[in-house]
């Protein structure tokens, strides 16, 4: 019997409120709270047709840190789920610590005027959420969050050491739109853009964004090229795999996708810089945002499936020598719609931040300080991914990746 608020009220929060209230002997209370109070009242009005269950509303600007510390003493939860963008990060975890409270998000920070993230940000407040005996959770979504706990699943299960790891972030879906993005699109273009750097020998080795392309063919997909990008989780994973040589992110994109992505950068519509447009400053990037199909309304015309995983490479723990593993989700689009009403890259990343903030809840996870999921018993997270809509499958390879 917990209660929980939960911030932000996009296709992500979506997805995690109706899986609360799935579970409602876990998340006995929920409280939701965003920018825009009327997306709230539109969740929670699914949230009661589907469910039987009430989502109590509240409208908060989540950077305005007493006043969201004044809501969560008002509401007394014990966790807060962040479900906002990676800018709110820090001023929720201020009120978190102002009010007491735990904290979960799915993102990492990122500051408005630099297209960059680094868990550095975050990492700092270890000391101020350990001092304060509270719990900060960090990356409870599908990447980053399962892609760390399939690697720490297999350091448990399977092998002694990690020295190869490659992440393959797989959509395979088709929202049938000339161009969008699947997740927050202001997010996502900064994500894609930014210069690919994967881990090597003990560094982070950067390349141009988008200049390494291989074919893959993904089981319940089909071959898709996909491209060298930098991924948060790489910072923990290298961090907590000490033993990684290399550990690289790939995310597959459509040639529609690089074409439109590629003009839009040509012409300025990414920039992140304000320009002067009749009188008023506008940020080219977030205008192109109020103009792209919004992630959460693609839901009813996304056909096909996800596929993503980790490819592992290193000793057995049995002592037979050198193995690969391939561990991996496949989750498909129409389903998690007809769940939840939101697509499947709501839904993969929803589900997680529910099963986290249930370990967090049932005390299954728990601890004093800022924790990454790498740090965290991998088997009951695997566990309720099976019992929860993301049911994922591990099989041996021949050998490591050849590209
Ligand atoms: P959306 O843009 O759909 O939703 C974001 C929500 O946050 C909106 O409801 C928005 O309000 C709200 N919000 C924005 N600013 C504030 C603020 N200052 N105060 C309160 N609320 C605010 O994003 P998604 O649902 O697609 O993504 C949510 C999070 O999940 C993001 O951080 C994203 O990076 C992360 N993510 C993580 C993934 C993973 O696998 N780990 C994958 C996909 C996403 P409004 O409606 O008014 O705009």
């Amino acid at each position: 019997m917990s209660k929980v608020l939960v911030i932000g009220a996009g296709g992500v929060s979506s997805v995690c409120v109706h899986k609360m209230a799935m579970n409602a002997r876990i998340f006995s209370e929920i409280h939701l709270a965003s920018r825009t109070r009327a997306k709230c009242d539109a969740i929670a009005a699914s949230v009661l047709e589907r469910t039987g269950q009430t989502v109590q509303t509240y409208e908060i600007d989540a950077e305005e840190v007493p006043a969201l510390t004044r809501l969560i003493e008002q509401i007394g939860p014990e966790l807060v789920v962040n479900l906002a963008l990676p800018y709110q990060d820090l001023p929720i975890m201020d009120a978190c610590l102002a009010a007491g409270v735990n904290y979960l998000d799915t993102a990492n920070y990122e500051p408005k005027d630099q297209a960059r993230f680094e868990y550095s940000w975050q990492w700092a407040y270890q000391d101020r959420f350990k001092q304060a005996g509270l719990m900060a959770l960090l990356g409870s979504g599908f990447d980053p969050g399962v892609t760390s706990v399939f690697a720490m699943w297999l350091k448990k299960h399977k092998l002694k050491t990690i020295r190869q790891l490659d992440i393959l972030d797989c959509n395979g879906g088709d929202h049938g739109q000339a161009f969008a993005t699947n997740f927050n699109p202001e997010i996502n273009i900064r994500e894609v853009t930014a210069p690919a750097r994967h881990w090597e020998n003990g560094g982070f080795i950067e390349s141009p964004a988008l200049s390494h392309k291989v074919a893959f063919d993904f089981e319940a997909v089909g071959p898709k090229n996909m491209y060298m990008m930098y991924h948060e989780e790489l910072e923990s994973l290298a961090k907590f795999i000490p033993e990684l040589d290399r550990a690289r992110f790939w995310m597959t994109f459509g040639d529609a996708y690089i074409n439109h992505l590629t003009v839009l950068k040509n012409v300025g519509m990414i920039g992140i810089e304000p320009v002067m447009y009749q009188g008023r400053e506008i940020v080219p990037l977030q205008f192109l945002a109020s103009v792209l199909p919004k992630p959460e309304a693609l839901g009813a015309t996304t056909k096909g499936k996800t596929n993503i995983g980790d490819i592992a490479t290193g000793e057995a723990l049995d002592g037979s020598g050198d193995k690969t593993f391939y561990i991996y989700q496949i989750c498909d689009h129409e389903e998690a719609y007809a769940e939840t009403g939101n697509q499947a890259i709501s839904y993969t990343t929803g589900v997680p931040a529910m099963i986290g903030a249930a370990l967090m809840l049932t005390g299954a996870w728990t601890g004093e300080g800022v924790f990454n999921m790498e740090q965290l018993d991998p088997d009951p997270f695997m566990a309720m991914l099976n019992a929860h809509g993301l049911p994922w499958q591990v099989k041996e390879l021949a050998g490591p990746v050849d590209f």
